[in-house]
This record gives structure tokens, sequence and C-alpha cells, in this order.
């Protein structure tokens, strides 16, 4: 059983290096951020460190494509090819963009960590990050509240999973 405590982090930096070269850096960045939260939250290191790390290897082979898509990808890629069998760091891949109702800390902890890692610059990030390591909830309606936005003074299609997500954190509020 390959589980997160057990795989070696910098053979999949390696790995993820070559796969897929556009997206190691930001990946970097968010292993790290999610390292540090899941310090502040009390998750599980090791398996921040990993879902961090391969958040983004299906971003790649799927442009144009929708959200939940290219999270999908990426959770299969990280089994299929990074052999990570772990279901917890499988499914904070998979709703990294979108989240879902009932996410897990670790879940959360990554879909934060990206929107917030060191080099992302765009208006309201600082306030995100200040968030982040408050109320790590406030900070996923912080950020989606944004992305719809986003999209509707665009007239883009509104993400579905992600207005289910927004509701179910604000009812729990
Ligand atoms: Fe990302």
């Amino acid at each position: 059983i390959c589980t997160g405590d057990t795989m070696d982090i910098n053979e999949l930096k390696k790995k993820l290096k070559n796969f897929n070269p556009k997206m190691y850096d930001h990946c970097v960045r968010t292993m790290e951020e999610a390292e540090k939260l899941a310090v502040h939250y009390g998750a599980d290191r090791e398996k921040a460190k990993i879902a961090g790390l391969l958040h983004d290897c299906g971003k790649k082979m799927t442009k144009g494509s929708d959200n939940l898509t290219h999270s999908r990808i990426g959770a299969n890629f990280a089994e299929e090819v990074f052999k990570v069998h772990d279901e917890e760091i499988l499914n904070a891949i998979m709703y990294h963009t979108t989240g879902r109702e009932n996410m897990s800390l670790l879940e959360k902890i990554i879909f934060v960590a990206d929107k917030i890692e060191p080099a992302r610059k765009y208006e309201g990030v600082e306030r995100l990050r200040k968030t982040a390591y408050y109320d790590i909830d406030d900070a996923i309606i912080i950020s989606l509240e944004s992305t719809i936005e986003y999209v509707k003074v665009r007239n883009l299609d509104l993400d579905n999973d992600s207005l289910k997500t927004l509701k179910f954190l604000k009812e729990g509020k």
C-alpha cells in the first residue's frame, strides 16, 4: 500500500518536473503553502505536501476544458503516473478548483494553498492570505465569490460545482 507517509517527496518532485515542467514551480510553491496550512490546522503534513505538489499535474493536457475536468485528470495522473493511491490525497487534487460539499480539511487546504501561494498576484490576495490562516472556510467563500463574480462579469458559464460548494459553506456559517 502506497500511502502518503511512505512516498519520497523528492522522487515525486523529480518526476513532476519531467512530466509537467510548466506547472512545476507553481506546484512546489503550492506544496510549501499547503504544508504551512497543514501545520497551522493540524492536518497530515505529508499528505498536504503530496497533494499540493501534484494538484496541477493534469493541467497541460486540458487547455480550454472546465475546472473539474483538469482536476479530475490531475487526480487520474496522480494515481496512474505518480502511483499515489491515497483516497484523501486524490480527492484533494480532484476538488481543488471547485470544492464540493463536506470538504475534508485536506481538501480545503489544497484549495486555498493554490490560491494564495507566494507568487499569486491579484486584487484581494493579501486579504485572502490573512483569512486563510484565520478561518479557512471564509477563505474558500471569498475565493469562490470572486471567481463567480469574475465569470459573471465576463458572461462566461457559471460553474455549478463551485456554486454548490459556496452554498454549502455559507449555510454552515
Ligand atoms: Fe494550481
